[in-house]
């Protein structure tokens, strides 16, 4: 079993730990806080996350001080400030797992779906989403909305691991070279269960 899928076990026990109510809060105390600032940070995952305050991304996965190289952005969408992060945590710190989590019932998500205008910078996230309304909805033209926001949440979330393998000599050599997996779940905001994608 190579490190990344070694570290992915941790998040899914982790996040199973989460969904039944029976998190042990690992690395949280006041010895691992000690010991991160003064050894340096190993963290066993990066993470791209929507910024929503229902994904709380060392709660869901059971995890502490140290251990996810978190990055947020609305709708988990990437640019080159959010890739340049995921880089810097996965080329510094060695990281072998790379998270990309989209989530149910997520705002940017439906705001997109709606092809809702919105002022300032807010617009660019909604930019970034509406290609993939756009495949969905041609590829399933009877789709209800309720599946169309669950269909394009996930879909987000393929398209944008394609994003970074494209854009990012750094990951994708990593890849190829097997010292990096990258992987794709769903938030179910309700059950607290990540549904792992393919
Ligand atoms: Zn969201």
């Amino acid at each position: 079993m190579t490190d990344g899928k070694q570290q992915l076990d941790k998040l899914i026990q982790g996040n199973e730990r989460f969904a039944s109510g029976t998190p042990t809060h690992p690395n949280s105390g006041f010895m691992r806080r000690r010991e991160t600032a003064l050894n340096g940070q190993f963290p066993i995952a990066a993470t791209l996350a929507c910024a929503d305050s229902r994904v709380p991304i060392e709660m869901i996965f059971d995890q502490g001080i140290g251990d996810i190289f978190s990055v947020k952005t609305a709708g988990n969408i990437i640019d080159d400030v959010s890739l340049g992060s995921l880089e810097l945590g996965v080329y510094k710190f060695e990281i072998p797992l790379l998270l990309v989590l989209g989530h149910t019932d997520c705002g940017a998500i439906k705001l997109a779906v709606d092809a809702n205008r919105l002022s300032g910078k807010m617009s660019e996230i909604i930019h970034r989403i509406l290609p993939v309304v756009e495949q969905v909805t041609s590829e399933n033209p009877d789709i209800d909305k309720d599946e169309l926001v669950n269909k394009v949440t996930e879909e987000n979330v393929c398209s944008v691991i394609k994003e970074i393998s494209e854009k990012s000599e750094i990951i994708s050599e990593r890849v190829e070279l097997g010292t990096l997996i990258i992987k794709g779940g769903v938030l179910d905001l309700e059950s607290g269960e990540v549904e792992w994608l393919d």
